[in-house]
């Protein structure tokens, strides 16, 4: 079953019966919104959010990803382009090199067959090999440890980037920086914050600005990952779920009011936050509980963005048909 378990939809638009009969306009009613004069307006770029998909050979998961891209292909409304969001395979952090290669083929066999539309990645924390040197038997000095697998696989030249399209800009963040054996840990390093400070400023007023990352820069799932939260009376959080320099970004993004819409995935969960005049989006996951099925209060699906020219979006997050217990 298809089912859209959550519509959000800009205050100030109108939607629905009501833009079909003005306009007598063709589409969905989820498609129609009302610009100034009384004229329906289209989006000029349609994406579809997929990110954790943590494709594995194991159990569920290529079916599932499988029935992920073929919901997707089957829209009616056809996005222009694929964000991946990061996490794309189950894990490389703590795994050998062939066993991280071996997810990686997966990704891009199941991708080749079922996907016909342009895709643009972001890094996440599962795609990265070898960080945590001791289960992956790693010592830092491997030709693709670390990013250099995941930039490889994705073919990309740097693990954050910016591009222009359909009148937007977009910048994908690499949100993950190597913290010792232990991992990561979820902040913007220094190059790569005088960079985007740089990018925004050199990006005009008048286009409005979307980011991908992987890790929420601002999410209110933290507080529903685990079933503890208070400790002592204060909320003690999982430091790596949301980024650590939140306050930082914020901050930064404060200068530029042009940038409307902040993309993540990472928690597994689903929210909205608007705050300062920027909305967070944490479009839940395409594996769900990791192929387990529901992950706490969210379905396995992505996110559908619908962006118009004016900096104005609109967002739906869709399940698809996939049961982990056939
Ligand atoms: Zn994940």
């Amino acid at each position: 079953m298809d089912q859209i378990t959550r519509r959000d939809l800009l205050k100030g638009t109108v939607i629905a019966g009501a833009a079909a009969l003005v306009t007598g306009c063709a589409g969905t009613a989820e498609s129609i919104q009302i610009d100034k004069k009384g004229a329906a307006a289209k989006p000029v770029l349609t994406i579809a959010h997929i990110t954790d998909v943590h494709v594995k050979p194991e159990g569920k998961a290529p079916a599932g990803m499988r029935a992920c891209l073929r919901d997707i292909a089957a829209l009616p409304n056809q996005p222009d382009v694929i964000f991946n969001g990061g996490d794309a395979i189950m894990d490389a952090l703590a795994t050998s090199k062939e066993r991280a290669e071996t997810q990686w083929k997966l990704w891009w066999s199941i991708l080749k067959e079922e996907c016909k539309l342009p895709i643009e990645h972001c890094i996440g924390n599962h795609d990265i090999w070898g960080w945590q040197r001791t289960k992956a038997g790693t010592n830092g000095t491997e030709p693709l440890y670390g990013k250099k697998m995941a930039l490889e696989q994705l073919q990309l030249a740097m693990p954050y980037r910016s591009f222009d399209r359909a009148g937007w800009h977009f910048i994908v963040l690499d949100s993950v920086q190597e913290r010792g054996d232990e991992g990561y840990k979820p902040v913007l390093d220094e190059e790569q914050f005088a960079w985007l400070t740089a990018d925004l400023k050199a990006t005009p007023a008048t286009t409005p600005v979307c980011i991908l990352s992987h890790v929420p820069i601002l999410s209110v799932t933290p507080f529903y990952f685990t079933d503890e939260v208070v400790k002592d009376y204060q909320f003690k959080l999982i430091g790596a779920l949301m980024h650590q320099d939140t306050k930082r970004i914020k901050d930064l993004l404060a200068g530029f009011p042009n940038v409307k819409l902040c993309l993540s995935g990472h928690d597994h969960l689903l929210d909205r936050v608007d705050y300062n005049g920027i909305t967070y989006l944490c479009n839940g996951a395409v594996s769900g509980n990791w192929w387990g099925g529901r992950f706490k209060d969210c379905d396995p699906g992505y996110g559908i963005i619908r962006l118009y020219a004016d900096g104005r979006f609109e967002h739906d997050y869709k399940t698809y048909d996939w049961d982990p217990k056939a």
